[in-house]
C-alpha cells in the first residue's frame, strides 16, 4: 500500500471544492500550491561536543486574507509534504472562521525525547535565525503543534526579538499566560467545539440535558470539550485513550455519566487513563474502538486522524445524530460518504476545532498591542466567532442542500479565492 501522503489528500479535497465552485484555472493553480517554501539546515552543537545538522522548513500556503499563521512540529517523520498539507488546511480553517489570517506550517525533523533542553533551545533559536526575515507578527505567526511546547515558543519569541531589537510578542502563539500568552488559549479548541455543538442542538430542538456523548481521546481538546458540554447539561458516558504501557487503546464507560474531575485525577500528562484506578472508581474498561459503538446522540472524535473508517463506520449506533470532529481529519472520505447517506449531522474539523486557531489570532492581537484581555473577554469573543462561523456554514448547507463539510469548504475556499482576485493576483 502506498504511504499516506497528507498533501495529496489536501490537494484532492481542494480539487473537489474547486470543481463545485467552478474556479478559474488561474485560481486553481495558485491555491493548489504554496506561495512560498523555505528549507534550511540547522547545525547544532550537541551536549557531547559533536555537531549535528537538523533539517527545518516553513511553508506559506496563502496570505491573501492576512498574515500567515500556523503550527510548527518537532517530529522524526515530519516532511515538507506534511507542512504543505497542514498549511493549506490552516488557510481554509482561518477563512471559514473569518479571521484575517492565512495558512502556514513548518517543522524540524527531530525527536525531542532524545534531545536535552539546551539542544532543543539551539534548534529553536537557529530555526528563527534562518527565517527571521520572512516571518513576523504581521507576516507569519508561529504556533505550537506536535511536540512543540510553550517553552519552545518563548525561546523563538526571544530570538526573534533579539534579532529585531524590539519586543514583538505577536510573533508566536501558545505562550504561557505569565509571559505574553492569552487567557483561554488552553480551553479554546474544546470550548469552541461546544459553542458550535450548542447551536447544532438548538437547531435540532434538543436540549443538551437530553443528550449523551462518547468521546475518543482524553487530552486537551477532549477534556475541555467534555467540561463545557457537562456545564451546559450534557452527559458523557464513554471516553477512550491510548495506554502507553499496553501499547493499545481502551474505552472507559460509566452508564450514569463520567465524572471529569475524578477521571482526570487518574490521568497522566499525555491523556492516558490508569486502568486499575479507573476500575476502582467504577468504570467499565472496554476495547478502545468501542467508543464508536456507544448508544449516544453525539460522537466526538478528539484524538487522531483516520479513526472513522470504512471498516468501523457501520458500527455507529442508530441513535447517533451528531459527529463533532475535534481532531483534524478523523473521518476518511469513504466513511464520510456513509455518514452523509445516513443523514448524521457532521460538524466538520475545519469548523469544529477552529477555536484554537481563533485564540492564536487573539494572542497575536494582544501581543501586537501589548495589552492582554481577561479570560471572560477572550472566551466571549471566541463564542461570538465560533457561533457566527457555524451559522454561516449551516445556512449555506440548508439553502443549497449541501453536506456540512462541503458547505464549510465552499465558504473557506470561496473567501480565499475572492481575496486573491481582489488583490489582482489572478
Ligand atoms: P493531546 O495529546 O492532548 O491528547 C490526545 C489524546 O488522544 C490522549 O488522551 C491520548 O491518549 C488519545 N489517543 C491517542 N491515540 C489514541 C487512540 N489510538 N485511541 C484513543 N485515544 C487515543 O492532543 P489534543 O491537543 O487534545 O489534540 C487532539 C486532536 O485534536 C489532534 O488530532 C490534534 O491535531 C487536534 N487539534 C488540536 C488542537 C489543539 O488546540 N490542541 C487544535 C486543533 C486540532
Amino acid at each position: 500500500m502506498p504511504a499516506f501522503n497528507p498533501f495529496q489528500m489536501a490537494r484532492s479535497q481542494f480539487e473537489r471544492v474547486a470543481h463545485q465552485l467552478e474556479l478559474e484555472d488561474s485560481v486553481r493553480e495558485l491555491l493548489s500550491t504554496a506561495l512560498r517554501e523555505y528549507r534550511f539546515a540547522l547545525p547544532v552543537r550537541m551536549d557531547d561536543g559533536s555537531l549535528r545538522v537538523f533539517r527545518g522548513f516553513r511553508v506559506h500556503h496563502n496570505d491573501a486574507l492576512g498574515p500567515c499563521k500556523g503550527g510548527l512540529r518537532f517530529h522524526p517523520e515530519v516532511s515538507i509534504d506534511t507542512a504543505r498539507a497542514q498549511a493549506m488546511w490552516m488557510t481554509w480553517k482561518c477563512a471559514v472562521a473569518e479571521i484575517p489570517l492565512g495558512g502556514a506550517n513548518g517543522g524540524v525533523i527531530c525527536d525531542p525525547h532524545n534531545l536535552s533542553m539546551p539542544e532543543q533551545e539551539q534548534i529553536c533559536r537557529k530555526w528563527i535565525r534562518q527565517i527571521a526575515r520572512d516571518i513576523g507578527p504581521m507576516r507569519d505567526v508561529i504556533s505550537p503543534d506536535i511536540m512543540v511546547s510553550p517553552q519552545h515558543m518563548i525561546w523563538m519569541m526571544d530570538e526573534y526579538e533579539t534579532i529585531q531589537g524590539e519586543r514583538s510578542a505577536g510573533i508566536t502563539a501558545g505562550k504561557p499566560v505569565r509571559l505574553a500568552g492569552s487567557m483561554g488559549k488552553e480551553e479554546s479548541t474544546g470550548y469552541g467545539l461546544v459553542y458550535a455543538l450548542r447551536e447544532v442542538l438548538y437547531d435540532m430542538g434538543l436540549s443538551p440535558a437530553e443528550t449523551t456523548a462518547s468521546v475518543q481521546g482524553f487530552g486537551n481538546v477532549a477534556r475541555h470539550a467534555i467540561k463545557l458540554y457537562h456545564e451546559i447539561g450534557g452527559t458523557t458516558t464513554c471516553v477512550s485513550c491510548w495506554d502507553q504501557e499496553d501499547q493499545t487503546s481502551y474505552a472507559y464507560r460509566k452508564e450514569s455519566g463520567i465524572d471529569l474531575n475524578e477521571l482526570s485525577r487518574v490521568t497522566d500528562r499525555f491523556g492516558g487513563i490508569n486502568k486499575e484506578k479507573a476500575r476502582d472508581l467504577g468504570y467499565e474498561v472496554l476495547a478502545g474502538e468501542s467508543w464508536i459503538e456507544q448508544d449516544v446522540e453525539i460522537l466526538i472524535p478528539a484524538a487522531l486522524e483516520n479513526q472513522i473508517t470504512e471498516e468501523n463506520v457501520d458500527k455507529i449506533s442508530k441513535k447517533v445524530k451528531i459527529i463533532a470532529e475535534g481532531a483534524d481529519g478523523p473521518t476518511t472520505p469513504a466513511a464520510d460518504k456513509v455518514i452523509e447517506e445516513r443523514g448524521i449531522f457532521v460538524l466538520p474539523d475545519l469548523l469544529a476545532n477552529a477555536g484554537g486557531a481563533i485564540c492564536s489570532y487573539f494572542e497575536q492581537i494582544q501581543g501586537n498591542i501589548n495589552y492582554f484581555w481577561p479570560q471572560d473577554e477572550v472566551l466571549g469573543k471566541l463564542d461570538v466567532k465560533m457561533t457566527a462561523a457555524f451559522i454561516k456554514v449551516s445556512e449555506l448547507a440548508q439553502k443549497s442542500k449541501l453536506y456540512m463539510r462541503d458547505a464549510a469548504y465552499i465558504i473557506a475556499v470561496g473567501r480565499v479565492a475572492q481575496a486573491c482576485r481582489d488583490r489582482g493576483w489572478v
